[in-house]
C-alpha cells in the first residue's frame, strides 16, 4: 500500500469549489498587489492567532529576517537559537548581519532546553528564536521570563505550528513578534511561497510592513533601506479559504496522531511523548529509533514515504561548519541521527495509518 508522506492534491479537491470561485474572481479583479483579499486574509490570520496584528510577507524566513531588522538587530549582535531547527531559524539571523548562537534541545521536547538558554547569554545577546517545532508549543513562560530579565526580544519561529496554543492561547503573540511561513507543505500552505508575521505591537507590525515595502509607507518616498517581500494577493485568497478549514484539519492530524501514540507505545521506539495532544498542531509525527535506518528501509520497501527532520544539523552544513569548529551540539548531533517523521496530514486515511503502525511493529518484533 503506497502511503505518501503528505498529499498536498487531496487537499485541494476538498474545497476545489470553493478555491476556483474565488481565484478566479481574484483574476478577473485587476488588483494583483495589495488589496483587499490581501487585506482580508491579514485580519482573518491575526483574529484565528488571538493577535491584533498580521502583516503578509513573502516566505518564512524574510518573516523572521525583518522581524530582527524591525528590532534593530544587526551586526555584532547575537541571537540565541536551537541547535536543532530548519536552517531557516538560523539563516534569518546571519542574514541581517548577527551571530547565531545555537542552544542545545530538551531530549523530551525536542525545543530548546531552557536551562541551557542563560550560560549562552553575553552582552551581545539581543534576542531569543524558540522554535515551535513539528508544531509542538515551546513552553514560552520560562523564556519569556528570561528575556524579560535581560531584555531581550523574543522572536517566535512559528512555520509549523498554525493552530497550536500554549496555556489556552494560541501561538500568535506570547512573544514579542511570531514568524510564520505558508509553504505548501505546513499546516496551513499557499499555493506557492508565502508568509508574516503577527504581533500586538502596532509599532512593531508597520515597521515590518514598511520594510518589506522598500521601506516606503508612502508611493516614491523611501524612510529605510527595505526590501520586496509582499504576500501575493492571490496566495492570500488561498490562505484565506483554507484557513477555514484549518481547525478541522489540525483535528484530523490529532486524531491520526493520538493512533499513532497508542498504538506505538508498547514497542521501542521512542515517541513524541512529552507533546501535548490538543494543544500541538502535529505539522510532523517524530519519532526515534536508535537503529533507524533499517526501520527507514523497511518502510520504504512496503512504499511508505518517511522524511528526516532534520538529517544534518545546521553547525554541520557546510554553510556554518567552519564557524563551529571544534564545538560540540552533541545532543542535537545524536538527535539528527536517530529522528525520523512518520506520514501524517488531514487527508491521510486511517487504514494506510494502520498499515505504517503495523509495518512498524512486524519489523521490530
Ligand atoms: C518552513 C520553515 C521556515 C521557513 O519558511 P519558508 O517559507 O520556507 O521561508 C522557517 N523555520 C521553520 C522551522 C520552518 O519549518
Amino acid at each position: 500500500m503506497k502511503v505518501p508522506f503528505l498529499d498536498l492534491q487531496a487537499s485541494y479537491n476538498e474545497i476545489q469549489l470553493e478555491l476556483d470561485k474565488e481565484l478566479f474572481s481574484f483574476l478577473h479583479s485587476g488588483q494583483y498587489i495589495g488589496g483587499s483579499r490581501l487585506e482580508s486574509f491579514e485580519k482573518n490570520y491575526a483574529h484565528f492567532v488571538e493577535a491584533d496584528h498580521c502583516v503578509g510577507l513573502a516566505n518564512g524566513l524574510d518573516a523572521i529576517e525583518i522581524s530582527l531588522k524591525a528590532l534593530g538587530i544587526g551586526v555584532g549582535d547575537e541571537v540565541i537559537v536551537p541547535s536543532h531547527t530548519f536552517i531557516a531559524t538560523w539563516l534569518a539571523v546571519s542574514n541581517c548581519g548577527a551571530v547565531p548562537v545555537p542552544v542545545e534541545p530538551d531530549w523530551n521536547t525536542y525545543s530548546l532546553d531552557c536551562t541551557k538558554i542563560e550560560s549562552a547569554i553575553t552582552k551581545k545577546t539581543k534576542a531569543i528564536i524558540p522554535v515551535h517545532l513539528y508544531g509542538q508549543p515551546v513552553d514560552l513562560d520560562p523564556i519569556i521570563e528570561l528575556s524579560k530579565s535581560y531584555n531581550l526580544y523574543v522572536i517566535e519561529d512559528a512555520a509549523q505550528a498554525h493552530g497550536a496554543s500554549y496555556k489556552a492561547k494560541k501561538i500568535g503573540s506570547h512573544g514579542d513578534v511570531v514568524a510564520w511561513s505558508f509553504y505548501p507543505g505546513k499546516n496551513l500552505g499557499a499555493f506557492g511561497d508565502g508568509g508574516a508575521i503577527t504581533t500586538d505591537n502596532l509599532d512593531l507590525a508597520e515597521k515590518i510592513r514598511t520594510l518589506a515595502n522598500y521601506g516606503s509607507t508612502k508611493k516614491y518616498v523611501h524612510d529605510a533601506i527595505g526590501v520586496n517581500s509582499r504576500l501575493d494577493p492571490m496566495q492570500a485568497v488561498v490562505l484565506d479559504i483554507k484557513l477555514r478549514h484549518l481547525e478541522d484539519w489540525n483535528n484530523r492530524r490529532r486524531k491520526l496522531a493520538q493512533k499513532y501514540l497508542s498504538a506505538l507505545k508498547c514497542t521501542e521506539l521512542i515517541l513524541p511523548d512529552q507533546f501535548t495532544l490538543l494543544d500541538g498542531a502535529w505539522h510532523l509525527f517524530p519519532v526515534r529509533a536508535i537503529g533507524r535506518d533499517g526501520l527507514v528501509a523497511a518502510l520504504k520497501e512496503k512504499e511508505i514515504d518517511i522524511l528526516i527532520h532534520y538529517p544534518t544539523p545546521p553547525h554541520k552544513q557546510k554553510a556554518y561548519a567552519p564557524n563551529f569548529d571544534g564545538q560540540n551540539f552533541s545532543i542535537s548531533e545524536e538527535m539528527a541521527s536517530q529522528l525520523f517523521s512518520l506520514p501524517i496530514g488531514p487527508h491521510l486515511e486511517m487504514d494506510k495509518v494502520d498499515f505504517v503502525i503495523k509495518t512498524i511493529i512486524d519489523y521490530l518484533d
